[in-house]
């Protein structure tokens, strides 16, 4: 369906024309209705599929312009997914009166303060920590809030979060409207979304935990020993547009990027231990691609939208089945092509098993398959002594042929 079928006003119509929004995408055509008609919705879609304007549209719509209240209220887990929201939110309503503001910590809150109290602001996007040192300051108010937004839901809803997330929710005394939105929905988190929500809709365009089809799935089994090697023979055996290299924890970013930065010009690192200035300035230049190859904590593996990302790789395997699949999402978006190539190691063999099952993988190996049964022991040793990183044999007869 065409933006255009819709009954929205015209000058936002112009701004989604500038954009070169056109056809709506699956989860914009689903939800559409459901806000504008001022229900609350749970909706899970995958990443990269057009959700922040499907809330965003809406919710601009919405704003009265002449009111000088917040009006809309966006809550994201991370300072960049803040700040690439608000872009979003600032392209769609650049036609009309609605002002955006985002406030996030790493940034000087007397200038966020003096904005709110000097200047008009009726879409508010915010990380939970400054906002609610903001409420504590009492320069909010959240009187005219009519919609509530929790992007990346599943994540708000998590332990370390919580409790942040209830204390704001409660701040908005009043009946109005509250949207989750993400990719994934862990079941023990379901039931804290629905305490949030009044009767609401359900939208679920992913398959059940599959993993979307955009994207093959490589692994390789190695030594941790080996990775380095096997990282740079992999790399510069692909045709790579782009690359996201998540590490588990913030000094495995620093180590692997001092071990590898001689052998990449273009590359950087990123994770929530640098100063916001140097964050932001990272993601500017990787999604400008001035950068080719960025090693990022999990700080950049929600919801960012990385449109030339054509590989991502797990240098160490992931915690869940929910965090390969944000790693994973940052390529492969709006239909493209992608490809996801994760490190396994003896000790990450039980997740991997857990991983391919819940997601419905059908894994590539480069390589040996570690679960392969018919390993025997003389395959093994035989293995042992080959370079670790064969091609598939079907792969390698094609290319001798
Ligand atoms: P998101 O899932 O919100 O991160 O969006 C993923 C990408 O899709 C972003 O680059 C958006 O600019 C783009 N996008 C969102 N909606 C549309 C649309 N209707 N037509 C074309 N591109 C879109």
């Amino acid at each position: 369906m065409k933006f255009s079928e819709l009954d929205l006003p015209a000058n936002i119509l112009r701004s989604l024309a500038k954009m070169g929004y056109e056809e709506m995408t699956p989860i914009q055509e689903a939800t559409y209705p459901v806000i504008f008609a001022g229900q609350d919705l749970c909706a899970l879609a995958e990443t990269g599929s057009g959700k922040t304007a499907a809330c965003a549209i809406p919710l601009i719509q919405k704003v009265d312009p002449a009111l000088n209240a917040i009006q809309g209220l966006v809550l994201v887990p991370t300072r960049e997914l803040c700040m690439q929201y608000m872009a979003e939110i600032e392209k769609i309503a650049s036609t009309t009166h609605v002002i955006p503001y985002a406030v996030y910590g790493g940034f000087d809150k007397k200038i966020q303060i003096a904005k709110l109290k000097q200047e008009e602001v009726h879409i508010l996007v915010a990380t939970p920590g400054r906002l609610i040192d903001l409420l504590y300051d009492g320069i909010l108010s959240f009187a005219q809030v009519k919609c509530a937004i929790l992007d990346e839901a599943d994540e708000l809803l998590k332990v370390g979060f919580l409790e942040d997330i209830e204390f704001i929710l409660s701040c908005i005394l009043h009946e109005h409207q509250t949207l989750l939105f993400s990719a994934t929905m862990p079941d023990d988190i379901k039931k804290l979304a629905h305490d949030c929500l009044r009767d609401p809709r359900h939208i679920s365009l992913v398959t059940e935990r599959t993993a979307p089809e955009s994207i093959e799935h490589y692994f390789a089994y190695c030594h941790p020993k080996q990775k380095h090697t096997e990282l740079i023979r992999y790399l510069e055996g692909e045709d790579v547009n782009q690359a996201l290299i998540f590490c588990n924890a913030r000094h495995m970013v620093d180590s692997l990027f001092h071990s590898i930065r001689k052998d990449f010009k273009d590359i950087d690192y990123m994770h929530a231990g640098l100063s916001q200035d140097k964050r932001s300035s990272i993601i500017g230049k990787f999604r400008s691609e001035k950068l080719r190859y960025l090693i990022a904590s999990d700080v950049a593996g929600r919801g960012l939208d990385f449109s030339h990302v054509s590989h991502v790789i797990n240098w160490d395997f992931p915690r869940d089945g929910e965090q390969y699949t944000h790693r994973t999402g940052r390529t492969g978006r709006m239909g493209r092509k992608g490809k996801a190539f994760t490190f396994v190691s003896k000790h990450d063999l039980p997740g991997l098993r857990k991983l391919l099952r819940s997601r419905k993988i059908t894994p590539c190996w480069i390589g040996k398959d570690p679960l392969c049964e018919n390993n025997t022991p003389q395959d093994r040793r035989t293995q042992k002594r080959k370079r670790p990183f064969r091609l598939n044999p079907a792969e390698e007869s094609k290319k001798t042929e």
